[in-house]
């Protein structure tokens, strides 16, 4: 039979985790619905569940010696209205989902749940986010980018939470967050999309792009972006055509239910040209 079980502090999720295999709960947002049944309450989870929302230690958000740090349980609306945050999180935050599902979603379940179109998950990946993994005897930080392997499937073993994210201090003269869905709000990305630039006088010093739901995960390519830092602002704006035919063998989408293959790839390309244009 399948139990659920309320963690009553932190520890004891910990202790929990390390006697049996559990599926951690957090805001829910995927759990629940993954899990429904229209006929059937309450909901039938196919394996013992562990309830961690109620975990007010896991709600924080902290400037640290070079990194912010955020814990798990800290909802999308929290983040939302939290200046410490770094815009391009934010103007992420503000389009997923819907208000009653940032007020129960965490970035610990867009990446625990890794979809391909996990829209937190490129900015996770464009800030070079890393990630406290926990268990009741280790506790390891990884980069983000090693953490999701693939659709569904994560590095995060059977005994550990995800604690704590940590965004590296980091600044930019322009990021963005853009995204392509069936409707302005409450729409799972057809194609996701973030860029960051700094420039040092003219030149670029930094370079980073992101992009979601045209590969099994998010897709940033450092070697690409090497190829742009140094170049002049014009010379990069000259190069934009052969910038986006680097990409262009790296983003491979799927066609499913929101959408197409074709179309994803070529707005996931037109993206990073409107991105390098408009700078
Ligand atoms: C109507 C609706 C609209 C949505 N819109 C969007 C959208 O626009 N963009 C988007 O990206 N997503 C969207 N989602 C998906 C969902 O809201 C997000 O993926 C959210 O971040 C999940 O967080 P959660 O805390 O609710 O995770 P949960 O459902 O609690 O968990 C998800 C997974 O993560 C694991 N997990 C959770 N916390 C931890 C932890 N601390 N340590 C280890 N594993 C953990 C769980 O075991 C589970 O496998 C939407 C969902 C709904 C229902």
């Amino acid at each position: 039979m399948v139990t659920h079980h309320i963690a009553k502090d932190y520890q004891d999720a910990l202790e929990k985790l390390s006697e049996g295999t559990y599926r951690i709960l957090a805001g829910g947002t995927d759990l629940m619905v993954r899990n429904r049944r229209l006929s059937e309450t309450p909901v039938p989870f196919a394996s013992d569940v562990l309830y961690i929302h109620n975990l007010d230690e896991l709600r924080y958000v902290s400037e640290e010696k070079g990194h912010l740090a955020i814990g798990a349980l800290t909802s999308y609306e929290d983040l939302l209205h939290d200046e410490r945050v770094p815009t391009v999180l934010r103007d992420c935050l503000r389009i997923l989902a819907s208000p009653a599902i940032r007020k129960m979603g965490t970035l610990a379940g867009n990446i625990g749940n890794a979809s391909p179109a996990g829209d937190s998950l490129v900015v996770l990946r464009l800030l070079d986010a890393q990630c406290v993994l926990e268990s009741k005897d280790s506790t390891r930080t990884i980069p983000y980018k090693e953490v999701v392997t693939g659709p569904g499937k994560t590095v995060i073993g059977k005994r550990e939470i995800i604690k704590e994210i940590r965004l590296p201090e980091a600044s930019f003269d322009k990021t963005v967050f853009w995204k392509v869905g069936g409707r302005k709000a409450d729409a799972i990305s057809k194609v996701a999309f973030g860029g960051a630039v700094k420039f040092s006088d003219e030149n670029v010093a930094d370079f980073r792009l992101s992009l979601g739901a045209v590969a099994p995960k998010t897709l940033r390519d450092e070697d690409v972006e090497r190829g742009v830092k140094g170049k002049t602002k014009t010379e990069m704006k000259d190069s934009a055509e052969e910038i986006v035919a680097a990409y262009a063998p790296l983003v491979r989408p799927i066609s499913d239910q929101r959408s197409n293959a074709a179309y994803r790839k070529e707005v996931a390309l037109n993206m990073i040209r409107q991105f390098i244009t408009s700078l």
